[in-house]
């Protein structure tokens, strides 16, 4: 049986989605059907402006409605220790705990060889223009706080070898033991996680 063009679109649309197959990328786009037009409008208009009105911040690189993001310019924040992360959830994540109170480098992703995602893929050069030449620099502490997975791991060691080569006057730690292992950031609990970072060991 044939199925209309737009509906067909919308699965597909449906099926890049993490986490989403054929089943209920198809479940999803008939359910729509149901749903009265202004809504439809309203949830497009809202996918529209998700990037146009959003930015990534010049100094963290973390998603924000401006740049600097509001945590880049707090006052309040220890601006010479630097929480690294894979992904802007993970900012959200540690922002749950309310222990630290230091400022953030969002790398957008971790170092995957099996994706083909290399070094240069995602944010680390940006990071290394954070830290600067021996001495001049502000910086006491970097936090590598990417996953416990293979691929976090991996992009731990490479950070800490670059950091460590780019200015040794800065300690370079590793959130502690305390989320399980191949598990994601986002989804450990506030303890857990403050935990993990009181329990950092230097790398
Ligand atoms: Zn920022």
């Amino acid at each position: 049986m044939k199925i209309p063009r737009a509906l067909n679109d919308l699965i597909e649309s449906f099926q890049k989605l993490p986490g989403i197959g054929p089943k209920t990328a198809q479940r999803l786009s008939y359910y729509l059907l149901h749903v009265p037009e202004s809504e439809l409008e309203n949830f497009a208009q809202h996918l529209t402006n998700l990037k146009k009105n959003t930015v990534l911040c010049s100094v963290c690189e973390n998603v924000s409605e401006s740049d600097p993001c509001p945590i880049c310019l707090d006052p309040h924040r220890e601006k010479e220790i630097i929480l690294v992360v894979e992904q802007p959830l993970d900012v959200l994540a540690i922002e749950r705990t309310g222990k630290f109170k230091g400022v953030y480098h969002v790398l957008h992703g971790a170092i995957s060889p099996l994706d083909n995602i290399g070094p240069d893929e995602i944010f680390i050069d940006q990071l290394l223009g954070r830290v600067g030449k021996n001495g001049v620099t502000k910086l006491s502490e970097i936090i590598i706080a990417t996953n416990p997975t293979m691929e976090g791991d991996a992009t731990a060691m490479y950070l800490s070898k670059k950091l460590k080569a780019a200015n040794d006057k800065i300690q370079v730690t590793r959130l502690g033991m305390g989320i399980p292992t191949g598990a994601d950031l986002e989804y450990a609990d506030e303890t857990t996680l403050t935990q993990a970072i009181e329990g950092r060991r230097v790398m």
